[in-house]
């Protein structure tokens, strides 16, 4: 009988144990959902670093009681390359990228990371895959090395020059006498729009994201800043998935896929080449662009200036 009477107060035990860890699994699952609880370590292992590819599926989101700005959005971003998203002004570009870092919670339809649910990853987890480059940044006051670490604990010095090198900064810095710690802003150097842009996108990659999400300032670049944000965005894509809300043609042109928005719904993807013969809207799109106006979104300089 002591054999048995052993067996099954062991099992009890077994049992209690299984119900402690499935408390505890349960109030795990609690903390995820609540944002400003730090996960434990083991846990954000489990969220998906280093391929995060983004699905948007059937996507449907208004501001407030207004007419919806995104009426089922669907389209698929791998977990490396260089995806465009252009169209009209007020087209929901801006408002794809900010519901992908959860600033606002979708209404209807999903959002995946690496096939999870956005809603379901604490947002400091989410937020920690993704740079994010907003629409003319402005940075730039202290010197250049205090604008690429800042908010960043633990920088080297390995982690900074390799975001400058991607960036295709590091030339510019190494040439300028007192290099990072050459000063910025109104009694310092002045940094062209692009290499503000770019300043930017490097303090982002020295977090090492694995989503790079980039609002292009419309700003008009010259030829040598154009070229160098393209090769950039080439080197930054053949690491992670980069999507870029792109005003210049050369971003677009140089894109893997390009997702067409118009009015709150994708109108059409698909490369370069195959959007200039299947989708009427991108032909026009980049026959203004050709012109020299702006068509993806908020005026140009020149235009303003006009
Ligand atoms: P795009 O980036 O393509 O120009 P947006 O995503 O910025 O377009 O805006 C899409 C639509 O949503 C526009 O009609 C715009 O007026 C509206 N919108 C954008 N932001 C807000 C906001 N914070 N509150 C209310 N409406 C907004
Ligand atoms: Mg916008």
């Amino acid at each position: 009988l002591v054999t048995p009477l052993v067996m099954l107060f062991t099992s009890i035990g077994q049992l209690q144990q299984g119900r402690a860890a499935i408390g505890r699994i349960n109030e795990l699952a609690d903390i995820a959902q609540e944002p400003s609880v730090i996960l434990p370590p083991a846990m954000q292992e489990t969220v998906v670093y280093g391929r995060p590819g983004v699905t948007f599926d059937r996507v449907r989101f208004a501001y407030g009681h207004d007419e919806p700005t995104l009426r089922g959005v669907s389209f698929t971003v791998p977990a490396r390359g260089l995806t465009a998203i252009v169209g009209p002004s007020g087209s929901g570009k801006t408002t794809l990228l900010q519901l992908l870092m959860r600033f606002y919670p979708v209404q209807d339809g999903r959002i995946l990371i690496d096939g999870q649910n956005i809603g379901s990853v604490p947002v400091h987890v989410l937020r920690g895959l993704i740079g994010y480059v907003q629409q003319e940044d402005t940075t730039l006051r202290g010197t250049i090395g205090d604008n690429l670490s800042y908010g960043i604990e633990h920088a080297t010095a390995a982690d900074v020059d390799r975001a400058l090198h991607l960036a295709g900064l590091r030339d510019l810095v190494h040439s300028l006498p007192r290099g990072m710690h050459t000063e910025l802003g109104e009694h310092g150097v002045g940094l062209s729009g692009g290499q503000r842009q770019r300043l930017a996108i490097a303090r982002m990659l020295i977090r090492r994201p694995s989503l790079l999400l980039l609002d292009e300032a419309t700003s008009n670049l010259d030829s040598d800043s154009e070229l160098a944000m393209r090769t950039a965005l080439r080197a930054i894509a053949s690491e992670c998935a980069v999507i870029s809300v792109a005003h210049r043609m050369s971003t677009v042109v140089d894109a893997d896929r390009i997702v067409v928005m118009d009015a709150g719904v994708v109108s059409a993807v698909g490369t370069h080449h195959e959007l200039l013969r299947t989708s009427s809207l991108y032909q026009r799109l980049n026959d203004i662009q050709l012109r020299g106006e702006s068509p993806f979104g908020e005026p140009s300089c020149a235009d303003r200036v006009a």
